[in-house]
């Protein structure tokens, strides 16, 4: 496709993320229905130019598990990508529709993910760097995709340099400055694989370490993790016990400021989330015996805190769980059909 913006017409809004947006357009030349996600980037335009061109690699990802490229370009000031469109949208939006995921679409979301990342590695040496659940997408062919992995170092920078955000999904040693490695995105996949199994982002209510965190107040909304170096080179403060008492006024004065995290009725700053990850012991699957050791197993694996103890996606692929995945009868096409 010779993409210009002139020949994309907007049909739907589909969602809103960090630094940009994501239209459904059709290419009225072609008729192709298409996703295009325009992201604003305040740069020179020879860095511009140098983002568009390390996207093009992405004309050369053709994986079942990585959802298809169809081109990118600039529109000042921002950049857009056209790829593929997922009529099912992703699974964050999908748990939101319909509640908790059947753990053996779950395991199918865990064998997809962990081959997108695979080959994204083994093909390319590209680390995804963003697994969440709204980067998994879905079809109602019942084919399951990642997206919007970090092929651009340039887009990578700009958007950290522009965009002022966290992710909830860090492993540790990003959070606290290590480098990223393909270990960093099955971490990511672990907390998703809970948020989906669940239905609710897993660090929540009751699990919640209340901490002090009054020395930096003025930090908030400042965090950018994508950049090395832990918050911007300040080291964490130590968490402190939980203080059920005490924590509420604290928590209320943060909520008025606007940097809280919403989710299932949890609201906890994005810095005593940070910490949490850090210093309290992993999330898992819950309640135990729930769901087949086999899965809970999976998770825990994923969720090993020190980075050398947890495997690469590769080595995943050969986990119980997931060779039970691929080998699962269960119709996806029809799954998605429910909804
Ligand atoms: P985020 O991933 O942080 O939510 P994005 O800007 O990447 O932010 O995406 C916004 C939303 O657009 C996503 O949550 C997803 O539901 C939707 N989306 C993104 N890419 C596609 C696509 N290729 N097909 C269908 N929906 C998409
Ligand atoms: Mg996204």
């Amino acid at each position: 496709y010779d993409l210009r913006n002139e020949d994309m017409k907007e049909l739907q809004e589909l969602g809103q993320g960090n630094g940009g947006s994501v239209k459904k357009v059709e290419h009225t030349p072609t008729g192709k229905i298409m996703a295009k996600k325009i992201v604003f980037i305040d740069a020179k335009p020879s860095v511009r130019k140098q983002i568009l061109r390390e996207l093009q690699i992405m004309h050369d990802c053709h994986c079942d598990y990585i959802v298809s490229f169809y081109g990118a370009f600039l529109s000042d000031p921002t950049i857009c990508i056209c790829m593929e469109f997922m009529d099912k949208g992703s699974f964050d939006g999908i748990y939101k529709r319909i509640g908790a995921i059947d753990i053996e679409v779950v395991g199918r979301v865990a064998l997809a993910v962990l081959e997108g990342l695979t080959y994204l590695y083994d093909m390319h040496r590209i680390i995804h760097r963003d697994i969440k659940p709204s980067n998994i997408l879905c079809n109602s062919s019942g084919q399951i995709k990642i997206c919007d992995f970090g092929v651009s170092g340039e887009l990578i920078n700009s958007i950290a340099d522009t965009f002022v955000g966290t992710s909830t999904y860090m492993s540790p040693e990003r959070i606290q400055g290590a480098q990223y490695t393909v270990k960093s995105d099955v971490w990511s996949l672990g907390i998703s694989l809970i948020e989906l199994a669940l239905g609710r982002f897993p660090f929540s209510e009751d699990d919640t370490s209340d901490s002090d965190l009054s020395d930096l107040e003025d930090l908030e909304g400042t965090l950018s993790p994508q950049r090395p170096g832990s918050l911007l080179g300040i080291p964490l403060p130590p968490a402190r016990k939980k203080d059920k008492s005490g924590g509420t006024s604290k928590k209320d004065k943060r909520k008025s400021k606007g940097v809280s995290l919403q989710g299932g009725g949890m609201t906890m700053s994005i810095l005593e989330l940070l910490q949490h990850i850090v210093n309290e012991p992993a999330p898992r699957l819950v309640p135990e015996g729930r769901f087949h050791k086999d899965a809970e197993e999976f998770v825990d694996n994923c969720l090993i805190k020190d980075p050398d103890g947890r495997q690469t996606p590769k080595d995943l692929l050969n986990h119980p769980w997931i060779v039970q995945s691929r080998n699962s009868s269960i119709d996806l096409e029809v799954w998605t059909s429910t909804f």
